[in-house]
């Protein structure tokens, strides 16, 4: 089940674009918005700027080369020629050899909680043609056989996978996607704009009026609802990235399944979380155009999902990466790093009970 609708509602909102945003806005800076359907999700961007029409459109085509080059739905992608080469090495080109290797280093660095070979375990469940079903545990241990990192043999831009294991690079592609975007930005001299992909956010520069953006985080109890929020960040030059099982589920006799699967168990994952939103900084120097904070933010959302809070923080309070966390937690409370709480607003209306942890 997709929310299209409250998620641009709520990005726009984010972007605040919507109501009083409205005033902040300077009407002799150039800005454009445009809206794009694209790698299964509402997009928007709206940038400022002499090319903010140009770095919109560059950027639409941007996003649909990636998803015509790592979509798993369509047969010409390269990701499927890998996942249907039986076994053999090919070519995978550059780019996509560096997304593998960005995507093994993370399932190395979270003990394989992110794991791009969940592939057949992801469609087991239907998420792949939205076919929903409850898999046997027989056919999700057949399955689990041919997860991970250990399955993918890559050399520079040739890559091999054992025969019957598939990746999904779902869990990453819409952050290296703004990376991508970032660098147009960069290229264009854009000195502003706010970038949604999904539950993918690019804060770039500050407001027209030099505070900084708001990105409110979707309540996750109340999902259908796009002007529900567990808090609002302020945030100049940042990603914001959220993974939470509500944003794709289904319902089969009585129960709730998720798309973000544990792969140690092969189930939707059961941590206690019902959402977590990574946040780092955008430093404009270092966007170059390849994997870089937006792909780890993508990442290491989806992974700390399936980690649980307790895991979660360890590997925050870790430092092997710099970044910073908002936790919502299935018994209501909203769980708030020290590095990012002085930019974290509360929802009063909310229900939920706030920590700031360190
Ligand atoms: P995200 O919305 O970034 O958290 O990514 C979720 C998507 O990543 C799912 O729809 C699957 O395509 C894929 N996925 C599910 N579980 C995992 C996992 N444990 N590791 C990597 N990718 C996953
Ligand atoms: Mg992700």
């Amino acid at each position: 089940m997709k929310r299209f609708a409250a998620a641009a509602l709520a990005a726009l909102m984010a972007a605040g674009l919507s109501g009083c945003g409205w005033q902040t806005v300077d009407p002799d800076e150039a800005r454009e918005s445009i809206q794009v359907i694209a790698m299964d999700t509402v997009m928007i961007f709206t940038t400022y700027g002499e090319k903010s029409t140009h770095a919109d459109y560059l950027s639409e085509d941007e996003v649909r080369r990636l998803e015509s080059l790592l979509s798993r739905t369509d047969s010409e992608s390269v990701v499927s020629q890998l996942n249907n080469a039986g076994g053999l090495g090919i070519s995978v080109g550059e780019e996509v050899g560096g997304l593998l290797a960005a995507a093994e280093e993370y399932s190395l660095a979270t003990g394989g909680a992110f794991d791009i070979t969940i592939a057949p375990v992801v469609s087991a469940w239907g998420f792949t043609e939205e076919e929903n079903r409850v898999p046997s545990q027989e056919e999700l241990d057949g399955l689990l056989a041919l997860v991970g990192p250990e399955h993918v043999t890559l050399d520079a831009d040739a890559a091999a996978l054992t025969p019957g294991t598939q990746i999904d690079l779902g869990g990453i592609a819409k952050g290296y996607a703004s990376d991508r975007v970032a660098e147009i930005l960069k290229e264009n001299n854009i000195p502003r704009a706010t970038i949604s992909l999904g539950g993918n956010v690019l804060a770039w520069g500050d407001r027209p009026d030099g505070t900084p953006w708001r990105v409110g985080i979707q309540d996750p109890q109340n999902a259908d609802r796009a002007d529900a929020y567990a808090g609002m960040l302020k945030l100049e030059n940042a990603f914001a990235v959220t993974s939470g099982g509500y944003q794709r589920f289904f319902e089969a006799d009585g129960r709730t399944y998720h798309h973000i699967i544990d792969p140690a168990t092969g189930y939707p994952a059961d941590s206690g979380l019902t959402s977590v939103t990574v946040v780092a900084d955008c430093d404009w120097d270092e966007v170059d155009g390849r994997p870089g904070v937006g792909t780890m933010c993508d990442a290491l959302s989806t992974a700390l999902f399936v980690m649980g809070e307790e895991k979660a923080l360890d590997f925050w309070r870790s430092g092997v990466y710099d970044f910073d966390l908002v936790l919502v937690t299935e018994d209501g409370r909203v769980v708030v790093t020290d590095g990012i709480a002085n930019e974290f607003e509360a929802s009063e209306e909310s229900g939920y009970s706030y920590e700031v942890v360190s």
